[in-house]
């Protein structure tokens, strides 16, 4: 995954908000990338981007060598989690994994398959019936990294993925979410304020403020700069 000068500027009301400006990143298959930095830095914005539901005001978006800066998000091989999970609250567990594959029409004994496969890898086994309502913080986080990994993508996008669970909850999901994303080889883009996430997850971060880039690097060279 390739971004080249991206940049994007709100115009609403008479006011200018220049959200993101002349973002550059290349990520590497395989790679777990975190954008680290305060409320309001951009962050949200470039995974949007990235994901096809903002777009940018210029600047390209290279995905698999392709570039898609101006496809909508169902042409880009590209899953985002949502910070709610937006999880069908009608469906159970297995229904709301299989969703995406439904939508691409993939035969029934194939859905199931790969269903089995994913809730396997993510630890949701047992749990096939249930509803969202009737699952922890935790397990229903299982189930949307689960959907969004079971159409395979070239990239997953995660948006503050912890905030909503409590501090122990949270030290156990990021050691989950690295051992599913190590598991799966998935090149990931990872947004966070939390340094503590930044660095114990990321092979490299990304420290963002006013929509500009202002380090990059392993955590290690992050963590040694003052
Ligand atoms: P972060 O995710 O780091 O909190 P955001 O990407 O959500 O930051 O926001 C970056 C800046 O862009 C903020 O100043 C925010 O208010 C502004 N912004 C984000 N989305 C919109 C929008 N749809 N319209 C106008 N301004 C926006
Ligand atoms: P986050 O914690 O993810 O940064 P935000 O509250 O910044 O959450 O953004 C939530 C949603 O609201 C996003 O879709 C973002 O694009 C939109 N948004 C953020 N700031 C503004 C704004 N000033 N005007 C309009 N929409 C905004």
């Amino acid at each position: 995954l390739e971004l080249k000068g991206l940049t994007k500027v709100f115009r609403n009301y008479g006011t200018e908000t220049v959200a993101v400006e002349a973002f550059d990143l290349r990520v590497e298959k395989g790679q777990f990338v975190t954008l680290l930095g305060p409320s309001g830095c951009g962050k949200t914005t470039t995974l949007r981007m990235i994901a096809g539901f903002e777009i940018p005001t210029s600047g390209k978006i290279i995905l698999d060598g392709a570039d898609v800066t101006n496809e909508p998000p169902n042409k880009r091989n590209i899953s985002m989690v949502f910070q709610s999970y937006a999880l069908f609250p009608h469906m159970t567990v297995e229904e709301n994994i299989a969703f995406g594959l439904r939508i691409k029409k993939l035969p029934n004994f194939e859905v199931k398959q790969k269903v089995k496969w994913i809730m396997e890898i993510v630890g949701l086994i047992g749990l096939e019936k249930r509803r969202p309502e009737q699952l922890s913080g935790g397990q229903q986080q299982r189930v949307a990294l689960a959907r969004s990994l079971v159409v395979e993508p070239s990239v997953l996008l995660l948006d503050e993925p912890l905030s909503n669970l409590d501090a122990k909850l949270r030290e156990q999901m990021r050691i989950e979410i690295k051992r599913i994303q190590k598991e799966l080889d998935i090149t990931t883009v990872y947004v966070t304020h939390d340094q503590i996430e930044a660095m114990s997850m990321s092979d490299l971060v990304v420290v963002m403020n006013g929509g500009r880039i202002m380090q990059i690097g392993n955590p290690f060279e992050i963590y040694s700069k003052p």
